[in-house]
């Protein structure tokens, strides 16, 4: 299954770059990508600044989609890249400097104004928030 390759990919290099933050001296730029962090404690903080809706959820559970206001991609919640400069979390899309507050949206508000979107997006899709999605 290539999605399970590549969260294999991203646990090495996360590895790797934890590896080389222990080692004192400069700390270049370096991202994290996480895949199912939602034991993460800045994840649960991220989820804690929210009212949670009216059934109490926050949309930040497993099983839910975001949508990047920046990229204009999907990606399922749990999803992350972490900055080991700032300590925040953005777009897990290697290219993307959205983050995920104030850049993300919940799948279902694209679903409102889009019938033609799929209930479940796939990643690396772009689909635009006017028109419709292209690969
Ligand atoms: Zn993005």
């Amino acid at each position: 299954m290539k999605s399970k390759e590549r969260t294999n990919a991203m646990r090495r290099a996360a590895r790797a770059l934890r590896k080389r933050k222990g080692g004192r001296g400069k700390v270049e730029v370096a991202w994290e990508f996480v895949e199912g962090g939602f034991e993460d404690r800045q994840y649960v903080a991220v989820s804690e600044i929210f009212e949670p809706f009216e059934d109490g959820t926050t949309g930040y559970e497993p099983g839910n989609w975001f949508w990047c206001m920046h990229c204009e991609r999907a990606y399922p919640s749990g999803s992350f890249k972490r900055n080991n400069q700032d300590g925040l979390l953005y777009c897990p899309y290697p290219d993307c400097s959205g983050d995920i507050v104030l850049d993300a949206r919940g799948w279902d508000l694209l679903l409102d104004s889009h019938e033609d979107y799929p209930v479940i997006p796939e990643r690396g899709t772009v689909y635009p928030l006017y028109g419709h999605g292209s690969k």
